[in-house]
């Protein structure tokens, strides 16, 4: 059977929902690694070599919500809280641009201080300093605002669906309501956003099926990039005891991924990173094209763990998982790699 639906891939066919949980509930080894190698074969020709670098600045840790996985979640009571002055942001965002980086991810709780003004503002004063690239991260909003947002520079937006599992989302999201959350990816497509979304591994109770589901979802939604990650428990929330989601599954969902979605964006999540110290590595030659670098300031940095034991993915990290693979260096990082140049 699993013949078949990679001879399916091969030709080019599309899967259906009962092939892709096939792919995804194989555990033998040497079907695992041809679902791995023909997704990376899918990624070299549809989106080339070149890994794209982003830099990702988590500029506040306050958060409204209450997600039970999520360890800046609003019952920490001990967490110390922080919010970046914007002066402080662009101190990093003019970092990543002499690193010759040209795009910056903007990533928050859902801290109602940022006002739709204050980001207005950021977004404008980033574009105006540096021309660079803005992905908002910033959870839930109005549509007006996402709209202002899109007018005042912002260009992608990336808002993770978690699951499609209704029952799952419901149990892990105290505050949220699936048919919202899903409106508001809805809306930033609508908008003109290159639209970013994606799911965890490893939720409680969450089954093959579901993550079949989840990525047929981003594919019927459109959606540009997709961060797949393994869910880590986080000390001190309602899921630290839980076990986190599993290094093989997170990679099959990735390979599943590109092949289904084909001309999308799909990072190595630091997630991934945290979990496997070859994680980055492996999601690289699983379908990944992407990776994101953590600049949060190492003052901030430690209090953004949305799950312990965060690996803080640097420029060193970064540019070896590149060189490992064998994958090209962006022609616009202005960085010293090594000698590992560009062909
Ligand atoms: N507040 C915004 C939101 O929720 O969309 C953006 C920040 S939130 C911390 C970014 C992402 O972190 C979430 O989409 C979620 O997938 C991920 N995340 C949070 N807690 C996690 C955990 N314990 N394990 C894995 N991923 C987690
Ligand atoms: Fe807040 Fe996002 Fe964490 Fe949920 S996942 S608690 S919205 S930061």
């Amino acid at each position: 059977e699993f013949i078949g639906v990679m001879k399916k891939v091969e030709a080019g066919e599309e899967l259906s929902y009962e092939d892709i949980v096939l792919l995804l509930k194989t555990e033998r080894k040497a079907e695992m690694d041809a679902l791995f190698n023909a997704a990376d074969r899918m990624r070299k020709e549809i989106v080339g070599d070149v890994v794209d670098v982003r830099g990702a600045i988590e500029f506040s840790n306050v958060c409204m919500k209450d997600c039970k996985y999520c360890g800046v979640r609003r019952s920490l009571p001990t967490l110390e809280r922080y919010r970046m002055t914007e002066d402080e942001i662009m101190e990093i965002v003019h970092e990543l641009k002499a690193m010759g980086l040209q795009t910056v991810i903007l990533q928050s709780g859902e801290d109602s201080w940022w006002t739709a003004e204050k980001i207005i503002e950021l977004i404008k004063r980033i574009k105006k300093e540096t021309g660079m690239r803005i992905t908002l991260s910033i959870g839930e909003r109005p549509r007006e605002e996402y709209a202002l947002f899109k007018e005042a520079g912002a260009n992608n937006y990336l808002l993770k669906i978690e699951t499609t599992n209704r029952e799952i989302f419901d149990f892990i999201h105290p505050d949220d309501d699936f048919d919202e959350r899903a409106k508001c990816s809805e809306w930033l497509r609508e908008l003109g956003y290159l639209n970013g979304s994606g799911c965890m591994i490893g939720l409680p109770g969450q089954r093959p099926e579901d993550i079949a589901r989840d990525i047929l979802f981003f594919k019927e939604m459109g959606i540009n990039m997709i961060g797949i990650g393994p869910f880590l428990p986080a000390k001190g929330t309602p899921f630290e005891k839980y076990p986190p989601g599993s290094v093989e599954m997170t990679l099959k969902a990735v390979a599943v991924t590109r092949i289904v979605c084909k001309r999308v964006f799909i990072p190595a999540t630091t997630a991934l990173a945290s979990l496997d110290p070859e994680g980055q590595i492996k999601a690289l030659q699983a379908g990944a094209n992407t990776v994101m670098l953590i600049n949060t300031p190492n003052k901030y940095r430690y209090k953004y763990q949305i799950y312990s034991n965060k690996n803080m993915i640097d420029l060193e990290a970064a540019i070896r998982a590149i060189q490992v693979t064998g994958r090209k260096f962006p022609s616009y990082l202005k960085i010293d790699v090594g000698g590992h140049k560009n062909a």
